[in-house]
């Protein structure tokens, strides 16, 4: 069997020219798209994370500002800042740069956003109105391998989907989407994590794979059917002696599932280049109707 391998680049420059319509007719009733992104201490994934997005924001000529607060920022500070951000006219949205430091309580800032603003889709409100079937932000991974799935016509209705992690940012969406009963749902889901028992049991049965893990090759050829279409999230640092001393990997087995799954998104160059195009989705669709 060909195994058709699914780039996220062409996906991305599609949903690109969708929004640059959008903020070009913002444009002509004089508003500017702008994110407000938060970043607490010196993590230096983080900080790649918020200097890449900041440029995917100056290319569509967005506006986006970056509040870099001091680690030992307190908890009462990071609260003031998101109040006035939530007022402010010019952030139609507002994301806070995860993982924060331990001494803060994630859940209480995330819930401080307004959730008109909260473009990660993470605020309580938000993730409950995904939940029933009403989404006004959906988080960016998730929205991205929906539209992934759509470009390149890998169907859902009917069919079985494993998920592989059950975190709030990738496997809980990416679940409540796939159930929902409407366009790009109506799939049969099972979540897996790790207390599931015989997980080669469950993603042998399915007809798509999704993996949220983070343990490079997880998925191995001998839990793969044949024709599967497999959406590989996983983002792994593995060691190797290359000059960069690592290569990147995800959590599917990517050579092993050569000729026996149907389609399959590599690692890199796949569902990773997606998150930051949505996250300007979502700031475009909040500004659309601030
Ligand atoms: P988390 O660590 O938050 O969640 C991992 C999930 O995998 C958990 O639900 C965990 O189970 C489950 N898990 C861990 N080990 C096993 C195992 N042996 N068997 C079955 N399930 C297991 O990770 P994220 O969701 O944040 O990220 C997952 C991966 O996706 C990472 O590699 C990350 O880098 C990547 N990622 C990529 C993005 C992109 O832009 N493409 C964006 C976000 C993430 P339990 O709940 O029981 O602990």
């Amino acid at each position: 069997m060909e195994t058709k391998k699914l780039f996220g680049k062409p996906v991305a420059k599609h949903i690109k020219s969708e929004i640059d319509f959008k903020i070009n007719q913002l444009f002509l009733k004089g508003i500017t798209p702008g994110l407000a992104v938060i970043i607490v201490g010196d993590d230096a994934a983080s900080k790649v994370y918020v200097k890449n997005k900041q440029r995917a924001f100056e290319r569509m000529k967005c506006y986006s500002k970056v509040f870099k607060l001091d680690s030992t920022t307190r908890q009462k500070e990071v609260e003031k800042i998101i109040s006035k951000l939530n007022v402010d006219q010019k952030f139609h949205g507002i994301l806070v740069q995860l993982p924060l430091p331990s001494h803060l309580n994630t859940k209480r800032i995330i819930q401080m956003i307004n959730p008109e603003k909260d473009v990660d889709g993470f605020h309580p409100e938000n993730v409950g109105k995904l939940s029933i079937g009403i989404p006004l932000f959906v988080p960016c991974t998730p929205l991205g391998i929906i539209e992934m799935m759509k470009f390149y016509k890998i169907k859902v209705e009917g069919r079985h989907v494993v998920v592989i992690g059950r975190s709030d940012i990738v496997g809980k969406p990416i679940f409540s989407m796939l159930i929902q009963k409407m366009n790009y749902g109506n799939g049969t889901v099972t979540m897996c994590h790790s207390r599931t028992k015989k997980l080669s049991y469950h993603v042998k049965q399915a007809d798509v794979i999704i993996a949220a893990v983070g343990v490079p090759n997880i998925i191995t050829k001998d839990m793969i059917k044949k024709g599967a279409d497999i959406i590989d999230v996983g983002i792994n640092r593995v060691a190797d002696n290359s000059e960069r001393g690592y290569h990147l990997c995800g959590d599917v087995d990517f050579d092993s599932a050569i000729g026996i799954a149907n389609t399959i998104t590599p690692v890199p160059g796949g569902v990773g280049v997606m998150t930051i195009t949505m996250l300007l989705y979502n700031t475009v669709l909040a500004a659309s109707q601030a």
